[in-house]
């Protein structure tokens, strides 16, 4: 029996386990990120968990298959390098492969994006379904993705396949639409819950005293604060029928789901998993980028990729490497 070990790194929290060849996880750890000690910690750190993973469960580092580590940024795959985890303190060009490799020499080891592998765990461990095909989207404070082709990630030329939160939207260079990334336009500029709560902001401010009932529950769950508005207070308040926290989501589900449509015509996936803490907004969001999905893609007579949302929460980074592990 060989044995997979996987760890999702967090810029807060670090979760890990060591699971069989059938995906059964044997145990597993949590412990917080020492990030603002800086890489090197960081890296310590990792180490010394699969020490412990090992150690728990008797497991001998010769019957590993592999292991993999989901780290929260960029990287450059076949060089085993981070090129920017802006959370965690001196991560950047930073060489993490081959700093675990030198401690577990004869062990291949994996890394790989955090939303890649939440994409992976969504398709292994999420969804009751048999996909093979998939995108994955995590929409909260920003916008991130992953691809699933034959139930492999598929990682592009550059392992920058997945971007879709750099996706543009729109020809503008309007500064309300300014991407995180620099650029304007971009899909995570749109359709991310902190730019659905910009734009309920502005809006209600916009409104001034002539509201009336119009947005009135929205800003009581802000305390009156405007700048308090977040995308859970929109969707405590669409839950209370306020009609300005209705009209706010619908306007982000429709920027979802033209999202969704260049997705379709470029990849005409299985499905279209939808995670992260604006997904947990529910039907009302779904519902909406499923209309707005079934009037805009022109190229298909009839969809069949199913939007569906992400079932396994904060989870599915680390259970995602275990699938990776699993699916090398
Ligand atoms: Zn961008």
């Amino acid at each position: 029996m060989k044995y997979i070990i996987g760890l999702d790194i967090g810029g807060t929290k670090i979760a890990a386990a060591i699971a069989d060849e059938s995906g059964k996880t044997l145990t597993t750890i949590n412990t917080p990120t020492q990030a603002k000690k800086g890489g090197d910690e960081v890296s310590a750190q990792i180490v010394s968990i699969i020490g412990e993973l090992l150690k728990s469960t008797r497991v001998n580092q010769k019957d590993l298959k592999n292991i993999v580590l989901g780290v929260p940024g960029q990287i450059a795959k076949s060089k085993g390098l981070i090129i920017i985890a802006p959370n965690i303190k001196g991560w950047e060009n930073y060489p993490l492969q081959a700093k675990i490799q030198k401690h577990y020499p004869n062990v291949p080891i994996i890394i790989e994006n955090d939303a890649n592998c939440a994409a992976m765990g969504e398709l292994y461990f999420g969804s009751e379904k048999e996909f093979k095909n998939i995108v994955f989207l995590t929409i909260s404070t920003g916008v991130g993705g992953g691809i699933v082709v034959d139930k492999k990630l598929y990682s592009g030329a550059n392992t920058m396949a997945g971007e879709i939160g750099h996706m543009p939207l729109n020809l503008t260079n309007d500064n309300d639409y300014k991407c995180g990334c620099g650029r304007f336009g971009c899909f995570e500029a749109y359709a991310s819950g902190v730019n659905m709560a910009k734009r309920a902001t502005k809006r209600i401010t916009e409104l001034g005293a002539a509201k009336d009932e119009y947005g009135k529950i929205t800003l009581e769950l802000a305390e009156s604060n405007k700048s308090k508005i977040s995308s859970i207070v929109l969707s405590q308040a669409a839950k209370q029928n306020d009609k300005f926290a209705i009209d706010i989501i619908k306007e982000n589900a429709y920027y979802i789901g033209i999202g969704c449509v260049n997705i379709i015509n470029v990849l005409d996936p299985e499905a279209i998993i939808i995670g992260g803490g604006v997904s947990n907004i529910g039907d009302l969001l779904f519902d909406e980028i499923r209309k707005t999905v079934k009037e805009h893609t022109s190229m298909v007579s009839e969809v069949k990729t199913e939007i569906i949302p992400a079932t396994l929460g904060s989870d599915a980074g680390l259970l995602g490497t275990i699938a990776i592990g699993l699916s090398e």
